[in-house]
């Protein structure tokens, strides 16, 4: 599948010093500094096309923008997956009750998608991969599941026995009761009998009268969620044949750890025969008027809609990464307000010819963001650097706006 248009990624002068990149790893609860190396690997799930794009999902792509951004910026190469959730329950369901085609609802979300992560300078994934497209890769996935004896039927669906990984629990860290409950909220089906453990997950389910469905050795139906991200990764990310990982980074929103990352990472390491991902990472949920936001709320905030009524998405990128990225937090409008004004800022002062020392502050921003993305750091320099070069004196110490410029386009993804 296409994803977006490539984005220009400026060079910085060779002599700021980039620390290596720690991020919170929701498994071992504890920050982890990724090691040394030329390449690393990301895999970020993507959206299923039904209420794209809106402010929570804006915040978690631009989250592992910053990962992707500041390895680059260290001269690394990142090989990023990511992909859409094309067919699911969820789109099926949205298309139902709204009377339209879900293949017309999907390809119009897609597409808004698209021109949102566009929009709001999200270096595209390498690979952009649908559910749809990546079918084959399922099916030969859950061929080898079979293989290993740790799936099984219940009336022609498959179900992953999830206690075939003796590790499943252990990168979201929750109580089995706990897990029952945010299974049973998140699309699970703990309570269908025939169930081996009420946790077990969907792989394949069998065609149901009046639902897409593909032809498989399994019969014609389609893909269980978790086992889709499971194949897409391991079949398109370069897997760490030296690590006791398989890839370095799996994110997503907060609200996918578990069951979603849960199960694919069970569902990996019984195809990969061992751990999936070195840090599980996640950004955290964006509410408004104090309650989650989502379409069934009816409080989306849309990136589109904004962009619409004339706000600029660099705007929209600084009051998303104004506060760190792993809390639940709540949008205002003071927010943007907030942001577009030290956009505003940032044009005038960097088109001086004399503006205050830039070093330091590139330097802070790097130092900052090496730090678990330390983003409200990093815009408290930008903002003392905005002090200081507003009352800078003839005569006083100078630096190089256009070094500030490249640094905030590279690290921040902030385009001038
Ligand atoms: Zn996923």
């Amino acid at each position: 599948m296409n994803s977006w248009s490539t984005v220009f990624l400026p060079p910085i002068d060779s002599r700021f010093v980039f620390p290596p990149l720690s991020l919170k790893d929701s498994a071992s609860e504890s920050v982890v500094t990724l090691p040394i190396k030329d390449q690393y690997s990301m895999y970020v799930c993507g959206i299923t096309p039904y209420d794209a794009t809106h402010l929570g999902h804006a915040a978690t792509y631009l989250t592992f923008d910053l990962v992707n951004r500041y390895l680059s910026a260290m001269g690394k190469k990142v090989n990023f997956v990511e992909n859409v959730t094309d067919v699911d329950d969820p789109l099926l369901e949205r298309a139902k009750r709204d009377g339209v085609d879900w293949e017309d609802l999907a390809h119009s979300q897609i597409d808004l998608f698209r021109g949102d992560m566009s929009d709001l300078h999200v270096i595209p994934p390498q690979s952009y991969i649908g559910a749809i497209e990546a079918i084959p890769l399922i099916v030969e996935a859950i061929e080898e599941l079979q293989s290993s004896d740790t799936v099984y039927s219940v009336d022609g669906d498959l179900y992953f026995q999830v206690n075939a990984d003796e590790k499943f629990g252990t990168r979201s860290n929750l109580s089995r009761e706990k897990m029952l409950t945010i299974f049973a909220e998140r699309g699970g089906d703990p309570s269908r009998q025939g169930k081996k453990d009420p946790l077990d997950a969907l792989v394949w389910l069998l065609n149901r009268p009046g639902e897409p469905s593909w032809p498989s050795p399994f019969g014609a139906g389609r893909p269980g969620w978790h086992i889709e991200c499971c194949a897409i990764a391991m079949a398109y990310l370069p897997l760490d044949s030296i690590s006791e990982h398989m890839i370095d980074i799996q994110g997503g929103g907060s609200d996918l750890l578990f069951p979603h990352h849960e199960m694919g990472a069970a569902q990996s390491r019984i195809l990969g025969k061992k751990d999936y991902a070195r840090i599980y990472m996640y950004a955290g949920m964006i509410g408004l008027d104090g309650e989650k936001m989502s379409k069934s709320k009816g409080n989306l905030v849309l990136v589109s809609k904004l962009i619409n009524q004339g706000h600029d998405p660099m705007a929209i990128r600084i009051a998303l990464l104004s506060q760190k990225y792993s809390l639940d937090r709540m949008w205002h409008e003071s927010l943007l307000k907030d942001a577009t004004h030290l956009l505003r800022t940032l044009a005038l002062l960097l088109s001086r010819p004399e503006v205050a020392p830039t070093d330091w502050v590139i330097q802070e921003i790097i130092n900052a963001l090496s730090n678990d993305l330390d983003t409200p750091r990093a815009f408290a320099a930008i903002e003392l650097w905005c002090e200081q070069t507003t009352v800078l004196a003839s005569g006083a110490p100078t630096g190089s706006p256009g070094e500030l410029a490249r640094a905030l386009d590279l690290l921040l993804g902030i385009a001038i």
